[in-house]
């Protein structure tokens, strides 16, 4: 479905990042693989070669803007151009209520899960734009659409990428550049289960009406749907894809 396509995504060492590099490059496109994480960004680049895809790996960090712009030139320069994003990498904060929350954990995470997306859609759409057209998505979660207790940083970048995606879409919807933000329920990846203990993670079951959470792969066919052709007519949207979560 992505044949002659190139695609970034980032935090894709691990988690939903990794499920939607994998599916990428299964369906023929060539992937940047980017995370801060050198190891895991290396061990996925080599489960896809395995796999008969094509993928490197960039080290970035979403919250640097050099970095940001590094990892579009060194895609362009790898692979001829750039059509596919996924802005996904993001990290989960400290749990805290806003009247305790630590600020240096606030700035951290606006950086990382915020900015961090503004950053690849700056430097992002004008390689598009060079390439004649693209596709990106922001990956926002049900927490860009609804709150919960304990977590204000988090929510309000999530808030905040969904606006942002709305925002850029509008610029660039005659431009050949659609922006999608997608929703994740809670997935299981490590972001989530390295964070919370397993009656934590039993309570969040409940909160599903399907009564299971998520995983990665199911995101990356939401992912892999959205960036091909076949959603041409789709932009500025948010599709959240949570097991019945915000139905409720
Ligand atoms: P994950 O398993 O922790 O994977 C995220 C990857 O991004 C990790 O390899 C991480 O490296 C990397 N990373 C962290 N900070 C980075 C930075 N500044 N620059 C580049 N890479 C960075 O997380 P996930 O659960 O797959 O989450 C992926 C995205 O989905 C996030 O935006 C998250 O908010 C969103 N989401 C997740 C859930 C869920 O329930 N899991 C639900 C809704 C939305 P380290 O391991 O070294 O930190």
């Amino acid at each position: 479905m992505l044949e002659n396509k190139v695609a970034i995504v980032t935090g894709s060492g691990s988690g939903i990042g990794r499920a939607i590099a994998l599916l990428y490059a299964a369906e023929g496109a060539r992937v940047v693989v980017s995370d801060i994480d050198e190891k895991a960004g290396n061990d996925a680049v080599s489960e896809i070669k395995q796999n008969g895809g094509e993928a490197v790996f960039v080290k970035a960090d979403t919250s640097n803007p050099e970095d940001g712009k590094r990892l579009v030139d060194e895609t362009v320069k790898t692979f001829g151009g750039l059509h596919l994003a996924v802005n996904n990498a993001g990290i989960g904060g400290p749990l805290k209520q806003t009247g305790e929350y630590p600020v240096d954990g606030w700035d951290k995470v606006i950086a990382i899960n915020l900015s961090g997306v503004f950053y690849g859609l700056r430097y992002q759409i004008p390689a598009m734009l060079k390439s004649g057209g693209g596709s990106i998505i922001n990956i926002a979660s049900i927490l860009g659409k609804a709150g919960t207790k304990g977590s204000p940083a988090y929510v309000a970048a999530k808030h905040g990428v969904v606006g942002l995606t709305k925002a850029a879409a509008l610029e660039y919807a005659d431009q050949h550049i659609r922006i999608n933000a997608v929703g994740p329920g809670y997935i299981v990846t490590p972001l989530l289960t390295e964070s919370l203990d397993d009656d934590v993670l039993k309570a969040l079951v409940g909160l599903h009406p399907i009564g299971r959470l998520g995983t990665g792969e199911e995101v990356a066919e939401l992912a892999l749907w959205l960036n091909s052709d076949k959603a041409s007519f789709v932009t500025g949207a948010y599709y959240n894809i949570d097991g019945g979560y915000l139905a409720q």
